[in-house]
């Protein structure tokens, strides 16, 4: 059996979808279990329509933005060209779908407030609206489809929009309810990113969670293989909408995706690996516009002789807090004060580094974080502020973490120096850098504004791409 989850962009369009109908078709005989997102911007809608919903009276503009996530669907089930009684079935079910989504954004504007979970009840129809249409399509092929919603199956905690999967009940759950479908030869089409709660309320594992679902589905039902249809060419070196020269990656490790998507990576969610990795399931990653490229496949081991850097990875947007002060030179637990500090306001410290003068100490944090983080540590450092053993604790908006990431840099020397020098030679001025405390990363704190071009530089000389398109 293979699970085969289709991203956004993936069906993103009537043509799209029936492309996706058409490739799972030729995968019949592996019995395969579909898993996708919502069609393409859809969940941003939502998101911005259930934001309108607390911002005063909204309602016109949300009822616009709402006709025209019913319009996307309308366009798209036309285009599916499917005999006038399954057109009309699919119609019905929109039709009711999108006024139940108009009746929940109609209260919560009322009410003025969003909880995180209406949040998520309102960030689910996406997936709720897509599966219908993938089934339809599938069914048109004459490839025997029901639609399926996770939340029939998929049981997490109450952490609304991060909700983690109760695995042990949902693998229970979902060999009951799907594979009966399977083993008859019909295809289930699950809705990603969405779960429910023991008692049926429903949550999202996370903005780009589908990959995620597509994991949990695998492990639950024990499938040989979990495929993560996208629009690249698998993982690459990184980002081709940066890095135009990336290339593909064709084996990498379970470790090295976590990692990769942890430092920002948006071609897997990073906890995709966590369900597989129990059983060794290898992930694939794969491009729908081009089927026939083998992509990358993720396994328990990887590569494991490779040497150096496996990717380059970009965060963006972020802020850089710097604690200096000339007095912290031997004074022990610095760090930890600041680590504490930091996870007592439940901030995501995402970079450490101290210099070995012991003068400074900086952090980087997510920018939506980075004011908060600076005031708590301002009050947590008061008093050495006052005794004069510490300068300042400095913001700094608009910086960019750059990741080299891979486990064939552990014993890789001189992989710093190299970047180094290709940043210097680039003219990138580089504000900080770190080694993970894993050695399976090195990163680097640049402006925002040099981001691009201080990816680029270390991609070319890192992997000879200088002039390459
Ligand atoms: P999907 O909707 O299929 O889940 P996403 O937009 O979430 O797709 O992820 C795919 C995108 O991830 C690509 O279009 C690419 O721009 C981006 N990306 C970032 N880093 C990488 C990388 N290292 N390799 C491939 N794609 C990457
Ligand atoms: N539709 C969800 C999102 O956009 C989940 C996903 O696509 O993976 O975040
Ligand atoms: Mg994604």
């Amino acid at each position: 059996m293979i699970v085969m989850k289709f991203g956004g962009t993936s069906v993103g369009s009537a043509e799209r979808i029936r492309d996706v109908a058409q490739l799972v078709k030729g995968y019949q005989k592996s019995q395969p279990v579909v898993v996708t997102s919502a069609m393409t911007q859809i969940t941003n809608q939502l998101e911005e329509m259930a934001r309108l919903a607390t911002t005063g009276n909204r309602k016109r503009v949300i009822a616009k933005k709402l006709a025209a996530v019913k319009a996307v669907h309308d366009t798209a089930i036309t285009g599916l060209q499917l005999d006038p009684t399954a057109e009309a079935n699919l119609r019905e079910i929109i039709d009711s779908k999108i006024a139940i989504l108009g009746n929940i954004l109609k209260s919560v504007t009322s009410l003025g407030e969003l909880t995180p979970r209406g949040r998520d009840l309102i960030l689910s129809f996406g997936e709720r609206l897509s599966i219908h249409l993938v089934a339809a399509a599938l069914n048109a092929q004459g490839v025997p489809a029901i639609a399926v919603n996770a939340t029939d199956f998929l049981v997490t905690d109450d952490t609304f929009n991060d909700a983690q999967p109760l695995l042990t009940i949902s693998k229970k759950k979902a060999q009951k309810l799907l594979m009966p479908l399977v083993q008859k030869g019909t295809v289930p089409v699950v809705t990603g990113f969405i779960g429910a709660t023991r008692d049926g309320v429903t949550t999202t594992l996370g903005r780009g969670g589908s990959d995620f679902s597509g994991t949990i589905l695998g492990y639950c039902l024990d499938a040989d293989e979990v495929w993560i249809w996208t629009d690249v060419n698998g993982v690459m070196t990184s980002d081709p909408r940066v890095v135009p020269a990336a290339r593909t990656i064709e084996r990498m490790s379970y470790e090295e995706a976590s990692e990769l998507s942890y430092f920002g990576a948006k071609v897997i969610h990073p906890r995709t690996m966590i369900p597989t990795a129990e059983l060794g399931i290898p992930i694939v990653i794969k491009n729908t516009m081009n089927p026939e490229h083998p992509g990358t496949q993720i396994t328990p081991n990887g590569d494991a002789a490779a040497k150096g850097a496996k990717a380059l990875t970009l965060m963006k947007d972020l802020a850089m807090i710097t604690i200096q002060g000339k007095g912290m030179r031997g004074v022990f637990g610095t760090a930890s004060r600041v680590f504490d500090t930091m996870a007592a306001a439940k901030v995501n410290v995402l970079f450490i580094s101290q210099a070995s003068s012991e003068n400074n100490i900086t952090i980087v944090v997510e920018k939506a974080a980075g004011q908060v983080a600076t005031r708590v540590l301002r009050q947590a450092f008061a008093s050495e502020v006052r005794a004069k053993r510490i300068d300042f604790v400095e913001y700094h908006g608009g910086v960019s973490l750059i990741a080299v990431v891979g486990t064939g840099m552990r014993q890789h020397v001189g992989m710093a120096g190299k970047i180094f020098t290709a940043l210097g030679n680039g003219d990138v001025n580089v504000i900080a850098i770190a080694q993970g405390s894993s050695e399976l990363n090195i990163t680097i704190v640049v402006e925002s504004n040099e981001d691009a071009k201080a990816l680029q530089c270390i991609h070319d000389a890192l992997y000879n791409t200088k002039g390459k398109k």
